[in-house]
């Protein structure tokens, strides 16, 4: 089914919720679950990692950063996460992306547009760089789920009265095929994401402020590999956003 369609479809007609199985008016979680599940009032997180801060360390407002992140800065400014992956989003992550469905892009794109906090860091972007697959993990998978979210955000603010970024995927780039990170350590994956990524030459990045999104955030390390080529490209202004990341 055409993508579009399917996700025309999947807002009309009536659907089963992923977490209470009760049917509903459309939608992959009903209004009652989302109200449970989704992230209200917004938690502090780190702007370096995006881990959320302690509840008992607000209201008071929290540092911006933790100490790892002050110890080892990020190749970013800032951090921009919606919700710790856990249930239900990382089954519905897990359908999104391992069992293709495609649609479920177009709702978590309108959910995350709806955080007042992520929608700003959206918009104050000149460019959206989708976190690029590998041409076999992209083959495999047909679909890059982290460029459905960003060619839902472009499509959104080109019709927005003040204007936002654009969505590119022809500038930060991933040539080659790398194991899978799922099962290897912290220095493994750093090992396996050498040279992973690079820019396309001749890109001038240096007066854009770049947002690079990710669907999941586990350890950083690819963000990292990718945020480090884009810096060595030139780029100064580098922030992320990922729908969610491992608490
Ligand atoms: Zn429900
Ligand atoms: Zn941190």
């Amino acid at each position: 089914m055409l993508p579009n369609l399917a996700a025309w479809l999947s807002h009309r007609l009536p659907s089963q919720c992923l977490a209470c199985h009760r049917w509903g008016p459309g939608g992959p979680l009903c209004p009652a679950c989302m109200q449970r599940f989704a992230p209200a009032p917004e938690l502090p997180r780190c702007s370096g990692c995006g881990q959320p801060w302690p509840a008992s360390l607000w209201p008071e407002p929290p540092p911006p950063r933790c100490g790892a992140c002050l110890r080892q800065p990020p190749p970013w400014q800032h951090c921009h996460v919606w919700v710790d992956y856990g249930y239900p989003w990382a089954d519905l992550i897990a359908r999104w992306k391992l069992q293709q469905h495609p649609a479920l892009a177009a709702h978590l794109a309108r959910w995350l547009l709806s955080s007042p906090r992520l929608a700003q860091a959206l918009q104050q972007a000149d460019v959206l760089l989708p976190l690029p697959l590998s041409p076999q993990r992209l083959r495999e998978r047909g679909f890059n789920q982290a460029a459905q979210l960003t060619q839902h955000w472009a499509r959104h603010f080109a019709q927005h009265p003040q204007g936002g970024p654009h969505a590119r995927t022809d500038l930060l780039l991933r040539p080659q095929h790398q194991r899978t990170q799922r099962t290897l350590g912290r220095s493994a994956r750093l090992r396996n994401l050498h040279g992973a990524f690079t820019v396309r030459s001749g890109a001038d990045l240096a007066g854009l402020r770049l947002l690079v999104v990710d669907d999941v955030i586990t350890t950083g390390a690819t963000l990292r590999a990718a945020c480090t080529a884009l810096q060595a490209a030139g780029a100064q202004h580098i922030s992320v956003l990922a729908v969610a990341r491992t608490p």
